[in-house]
């Protein structure tokens, strides 16, 4: 089984610098955990005024279209305001999604939360953190951790429900019983996030550069002495493929230094707990993305729960896209051999894959070209996961192939 995919076939997502599905906020560098794929340097007291904050959300909008806000950080709940903020993002027009590794969330932070306007929360839950408690639990064994979070917001309602998970060399083989263990709870789970872990390598032969200086690239949070290249989202496919071999993605977006990567690629399921019966197409989410875009003048971020939970009401647009015809021939079929399927609910659920920026062989850095999770620093946007460049250094490191020395 392979990840083989042509990227000429899938729908290359709609979103670009200026008019994009979300943004990245980060109120606050403090974190009470301590994730070996972050991106952050912890730094305790870090939280950011909500003066800067309103700024940075102003700015965004003067600058970006967007349907939602990525609420990130550090861990956002650590934030002691957190709750106003979650209402500015609110106010001004935007899905607040909050990006947590859930450690500060009680059941009544999570009322207040709602409260204040919360779309949805995005869980980081995986074994390459350090959480309390957890030391050496599985990505498997992890899966309770998820199924606590996913029913917490179960039972408030009205959440969008996502989980993040760092993908490392030696967890890969765990995506597909992370996939699985999703399916089993669709009807409360919405979305699941694999990010290729990567980190800025030291790789011999290179010099790293700003604004034409050579630097040690020491002081970056996300710096590593290896010299692995990261595992690509084909990988992650291949894999999941060998327990779910229909497993078909639809839409992606590109690395600005090569048209076939795949940095982000969505894919999305219908089923029910039991069973998948197929994947919409790419006509289907170009559909939703300009359907959305005409409508209410943004690119779709995350989809309500209630409309994912309308499976069978998608089954009527077969005739526009071949992925949702061969769902509803496979439900159709399902139903006629096991009549009890049809009171079952038909939901949605998306998989995203996302593999983050990639050194490539002459020094150039691709990223993900239309970045969501750009955010705002000194009033300009800047690419989140390389922000520490620019806190350490002032500019992006740009590594360089060395030059030989020259002969005497
Ligand atoms: S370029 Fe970096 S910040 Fe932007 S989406 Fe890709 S990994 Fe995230």
């Amino acid at each position: 089984m392979d990840g083989v995919l042509d990227h000429l076939k899938l729908y290359r997502l709609p979103w670009t610098l200026p008019d994009n599905a979300i943004s990245w906020l980060e109120p606050t560098t403090s974190c009470n955990l301590h994730c070996e794929g972050c991106y952050r340097k912890n730094e305790p007291e870090g939280h950011k005024p909500l003066d800067t904050v309103r700024q940075e959300l102003e700015l965004f909008n003067r600058v970006r279209r967007t349907d939602g806000v990525s609420i990130a950080g550090g861990d956002p709940l650590m934030h002691p305001d957190i709750e106003r903020i979650v209402s500015m993002v609110a106010e001004m027009g935007q899905k607040p999604i909050i990006n947590t590794n859930g450690l500060a969330l009680t059941p009544d932070k999570l009322k207040a939360l709602k409260q204040a306007g919360a779309a949805g929360f995005t869980f980081h839950i995986d074994s390459g953190q350090h959480r309390p408690r957890m030391k050496g639990r599985t990505e498997v064994e992890l899966n309770e951790l998820r199924l606590e979070y996913a029913r917490m917001l179960a039972d408030v309602g009205g959440l969008a429900c996502a989980f993040n998970a760092t993908v490392y060399d030696h967890t890969l083989k765990s995506v597909p019983d992370v996939v699985a263990w999703g399916q089993e709870h669709i009807d409360i789970v919405h979305t699941l996030v694999f990010i290729a872990y990567r980190a800025f390598p030291r790789f011999e032969g290179y010099d790293y550069l700003v604004g034409g200086e050579k630097v040690d690239i020491g002081r970056l949070a996300y710096e590593t002495q290896t010299d692995r290249r990261g595992i690509l989202s084909t990988d992650i496919v291949a894999e999941i493929r060998k327990r779910f071999p229909d497993f078909a993605p639809s839409a992606y977006l590109n690395g600005t230094e090569r048209p076939d990567d795949f940095k982000w690629l969505l894919t999305m399921r219908v089923g029910t707990k039991e069973r998948i019966y197929g994947y919409l197409g790419p006509k289907l989410i170009e559909m939703a993305q300009v359907f959305h875009h005409l409508v209410k003048g943004s690119y779709l971020a995350y989809t309500s729960p209630k409309l994912l939970s309308r499976g069978r009401s998608l089954l009527l647009l077969s005739p526009l896209d071949r992925g949702v015809a061969r769902t509803a021939g496979a439900y159709l079929r399902g139903v006629v051999a096991n009549p009890s399927q049809a009171f079952k609910p038909l939901r949605m659920q998306s998989v995203m894959i996302i593999q983050p920026a990639d050194f490539l062989e002459n020094g150039a850095m691709s990223m993900c070209d239309g970045c969501p999770d750009m955010t705002m620093h000194e009033g300009r946007l800047v690419w989140s996961c390389r922000l520490e460049e620019l806190l350490n250094y002032g500019d992006w490191v740009r590594p360089v192939v060395a030059k030989p020395p020259a002969e005497s």
